[in-house]
């Protein structure tokens, strides 16, 4: 390695971003590279008249030919440093540990690009997603058993994105022993958390505080959850005092665990039905046998994983906004969401006040939802906010 690190030298005008404090540095902004920096190494991002922006690190692969480590010049990017940046994100988390599961690092929004970390227990689960966090993968099992007493740490690094950052998926343990399923408590309900083979790293820890907010409505209801993958609102529900807990997804092993986590929890199985189906057509057949519920949970599948799919998206938003409202009985809550980062907040909003004019429902915005606080985002990098909803009453 040569002792000057590689430059990045932007197009004029193009460093208006980075001094927004936004992290990426799109391949267009680029004038030139100076030097030859490999995949993930640390380079200097310059202005045009070459005064220093950032240090980050070099991907190139992707569109995204470098992502912020940091905007001081001072700063060496080295093991200390990504210590530094994972113990202020477990520091800033503090008061948040209600539920043994929890995001410690949330990527770019903790000023670690492309690394994200969920604690389930003593184990954590990584997702090493840009060629930055990758040149760093032998530090994140060290730093995580130091800084936050991780027993064991797994890799889910299957992900479509490393693809585009030139990286093969990668999945497995990489400190330590994961055996079957780890348990959690959230809110008090015990979970099963299959970190080797469950979406995401295992779980939707993201819905966290949405699913508290559901089972505080849930009492004597009847409550229907659709995509409802291992049944995280279904047991809130339950735990809630629900009536009896309609559950729907297509995934028989995530609805075999939800199963599974009702017998754990000492609840009353015959209050909870799953249904293996597609939400599409059994919201009709809900409609067609004159179903009603007090509650519905919408919480799809990212519809849109790219602005090219955001047409589409908008149509099945609308659609299952739709079916569901028409299932509602009067005074019912629907808590619907968006997990696609290409359709806006008021895109949403738009696309379910339409659904609700043509299903000729009056609703009220009982509260504007996010993700929960442990995936909290900066303000300058509004890609974090993934996920929005809207939690609706109708009249
Ligand atoms: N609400 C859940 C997370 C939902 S993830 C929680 O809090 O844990 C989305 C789920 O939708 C996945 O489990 C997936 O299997 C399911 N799914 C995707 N398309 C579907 C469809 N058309 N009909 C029913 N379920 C579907």
């Amino acid at each position: 390695m040569t002792s000057v690190p590689a430059r990045v030298v932007l197009k004029p005008g193009r460093e208006k971003s980075l001094r927004h404090r936004h992290p990426w540095i799109f391949s267009g902004a680029i004038a030139r590279v100076e030097g030859e920096p490999g995949i993930g190494d640390t380079v200097q991002v310059v202005a045009h008249d070459g005064a220093f922006l950032a240090s980050a690190a070099y991907g190139p692969a992707s569109q995204i030919r470098a992502r912020v480590w940091s905007f001081d010049p001072e700063e060496a990017i080295d093991e200390a440093f990504l210590e530094r940046r994972i113990a202020h994100a477990i520091e800033r988390r503090r008061g948040l540990e209600g539920s043994d599961g929890m995001r410690l690092v949330h990527g770019e929004s903790d000023g670690l690009p492309g690394f994200v970390a969920d604690r389930y227990g003593d184990v954590v689960v990584v997702q090493i997603l840009s060629a930055g966090a990758e040149r760093w993968r032998d530090a994140w099992p060290r730093l995580l058993a130091k800084l936050a007493g991780a027993k064991a740490v797994y890799e889910r690094s299957d992900v479509e994105v490393r693809t585009l950052e030139g990286l093969k998926p990668r999945t497995g343990v990489l400190m330590g022993d994961v055996k079957g399923p780890v348990q959690i408590r959230e809110d008090g309900i015990a979970y099963e958390v299959d970190v080797a083979h469950g979406q995401k790293t295992g779980f939707y820890l993201d819905q966290r505080d949405n699913r508290a907010l559901a089972r505080s409505i849930a009492k004597d209801r009847d409550f229907l959850n659709c995509f409802c993958y291992t049944g995280g609102f279904s047991l809130a529900a339950l735990a809630g005092g629900a009536n009896e807990v309609t559950s729907i997804d297509t995934s028989e092993e995530a609805l075999a665990q939800g199963r599974r986590q009702v017998t754990l929890n000492g609840l009353d199985g015959a209050m909870a039905e799953w249904v293996s189906a597609d939400v599409f057509s059994q919201l009709r057949k809900y409609r067609d046998q004159g179903r009603r519920f007090d509650a519905i949970v919408l919480d799809p599948p990212k519809f849109a994983p790219t602005e090219k799919h955001v047409a589409n998206a908008c149509r099945a938003y609308k659609d299952i906004n739709l079916w569901a409202m028409k299932l509602l009985k009067p005074g019912g809550h629907l808590f619907t969401f968006s997990c696609s980062g290409a359709v806006g907040n008021d895109l949403f909003r738009k696309i379910v006040a339409g659904a609700a004019a043509d299903a000729q429902v009056d609703l009220e915005v009982r509260r504007q939802l996010g993700a929960s606080a442990d995936h909290a985002c900066s303000i300058h990098f509004p890609e974090g906010e993934y996920l929005k909803g809207l939690w609706l009453q109708a009249a």
